[in-house]
């Protein structure tokens, strides 16, 4: 008789995990069923800032791929609509709502799949179900949005609260629609995910195209007006809206597997080996935004979200479980975004990361073009490096700067990878020609300047 694995979550963790270990045993081997609470599979959400933002013109564009064709191509049975609700690890059963049909199902496993992601936080001001108000983690979530900006009478004023990644390119989604937009940030500068400094010059970027920056300011409450959201209350004083976008980031969604008894770690996710098994807990992986990585260059187990790590835990978790041999070797946080034409990237740790870890170092800032100066299109572009005393390894790297800047954070994210010092990497065989870069790549600028402030300091 064939194994049944079941996977608790359908999206970029949970069907990476299916499909790969589909591509590895057949039908007759392993039945793989998935429960999904939402609408959709292996969507990205990565995209939806630039769906609402009209650079993606269809939802539909962005999924990867629907249950039929995870039904058809891959005999993987995706039941959309069901909730998980319980794990029985003894009994080696999941109960699940049907949340359309109404009804429960329980499902046997040999093997589960633990892959829920992560759930936005949400304080208890924005909990009051006010019209107007969204958070942006799913499709729906984006469909809902986008009515509301064409419902009359059309929202002319959007304020969004928390200046992540997702704050910010949300920010320049609703500028794309024409809407005057706030962001409110309670920490000094928006994208915390970089050092002060640089988060300074994306402030700066950004008041340059309109965005209005509220920096340093905590939303405590909404006020609404004939049932609409009508202004974000600050110990400051109202900000007026007539939509609100929260991105206040995100917590892993471990309460099931809590509940089942799977072990969290100090990061408060799922803990996890270099297989994606859950350890102590035989027969059960999981994957994706639920589950801490090791960090590196830090050697802490940390949380970081990201599409990127999900889809390889996933894909990891899925070998395994067909039969192969494959690990997750650990993140380093490598990451890049951008608002409007500025791009951002950073990878390693940052200053306070680098402190907090135990480790002694340098930090430079070096300012360059993006391309050689005299080429049309030439902007500025700034590197931040930080760069351990006395062995020069670098530990981490921050780019701030117009078109090329943020890719170029992987090469930087290579070199961290592998561990090499500034003092090698200023040799470093990159490409050049004046459409690209100017002659000393930003990067080597940067290596230079942190081997110059290695020497001294007497390193
Ligand atoms: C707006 C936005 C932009 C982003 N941009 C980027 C980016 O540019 N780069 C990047 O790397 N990452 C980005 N991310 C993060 C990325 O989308 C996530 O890291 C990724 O989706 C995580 O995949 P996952 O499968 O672990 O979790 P999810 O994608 O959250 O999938 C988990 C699934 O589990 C389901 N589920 C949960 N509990 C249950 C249950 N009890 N029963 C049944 N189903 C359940 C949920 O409905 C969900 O579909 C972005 C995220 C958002 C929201």
């Amino acid at each position: 008789m064939a194994e049944r694995m079941v996977v608790v979550g359908g999206d970029a963790a949970g069907m990476a995990a299916a499909s790969q270990a589909r591509r590895r045993r057949d039908r007759d081997d392993l039945e793989i069923v998935t429960f999904e609470r939402g609408h959709f599979t292996s969507y990205s959400a990565c995209g939806i800032p630039f769906w609402i933002g009209g650079v993606v013109p269809e939802r539909d564009q962005l999924i990867a791929r629907d249950p039929a064709t995870f039904r058809d191509e891959f005999d993987i049975d995706v039941r959309l609509r069901h909730e998980v609700t319980a794990i029985d690890l003894d009994r080696r059963e999941v109960v699940a709502r049907d949340l359309e049909g109404g009804g429960e199902v329980r499902a046997g496993f040999d093997t589960l799949v633990y892959a829920t992601g992560a759930r936005p936080i949400q304080p208890d001001w924005s909990r009051a179900g006010v019209a107007g108000v969204f958070g942006m983690q799913t499709l729906d979530d984006g469909t809902a949005l986008l009515d509301w900006l064409e419902r009359e009478p059309r929202p002319r004023r959007a304020v969004v609260v928390g200046g992540g990644y997702i704050g910010v390119e949300m920010a320049e989604a609703l500028l794309h629609h024409g809407l005057s937009v706030d962001l409110v940030e309670q920490a000094d500068q928006p994208m915390s995910t970089v050092d002060p400094d640089m988060g300074e010059l994306v402030a700066e970027a950004m008041r340059g195209t309109g965005i209005g920056i509220r920096a340093g300011l905590t939303v405590t409450g909404l006020e609404e007006r004939d049932g609409r959201i009508a202004a974000v209350v600050t110990g400051e004083g109202p900000i007026p809206a007539d939509v609100v976008v929260l991105g206040l980031g995100v917590r892993p969604n471990t309460a099931l597997g809590e509940a089942a008894g799977l072990p969290v770690g100090p990061s408060g996710a799922i803990r996890v080996d270099r297989r994606m098994r859950v350890p102590g807990v035989p027969g059960v992986w999981a994957a994706g935004d639920c589950v801490e990585s090791l960090h590196r260059v830090s050697g802490m187990p940390v949380h970081i979200p990201l599409g990127t790590h999900a889809n390889k835990q996933g894909r990891v978790a899925g070998i395994n479980i067909g039969g192969g041999y494959a690990t997750f070797p650990g993140v380093i946080g490598t990451a890049v975004t951008k608002v409007c034409d500025l791009e951002v990237g950073r990878t390693g740790l940052r200053e306070r990361d680098a402190t907090a870890a135990g480790f002694e170092f340098v930090t430079v800032l070096a300012e360059s073009t993006n391309r050689a100066g005299y080429y049309p299109g030439a902007r500025p572009m700034t590197v931040k490096l930080i760069a351990e005393r006395p062995s020069g390894r670098l530990l981490g790297a921050q780019i701030v700067g117009w078109s090329e800047a943020a890719k170029r954070i992987d090469a930087l994210a290579v070199a961290l990878w592998n561990h090499m010092t500034v003092d090698e990497m200023t040799a470093l065989d990159l490409g050049y020609a004046p459409p690209y870069a100017p002659v000393w790549d930003p990067v080597l600028i940067a290596a230079r300047k942190a081997v110059d402030a290695l020497t001294h300091s007497g390193r």
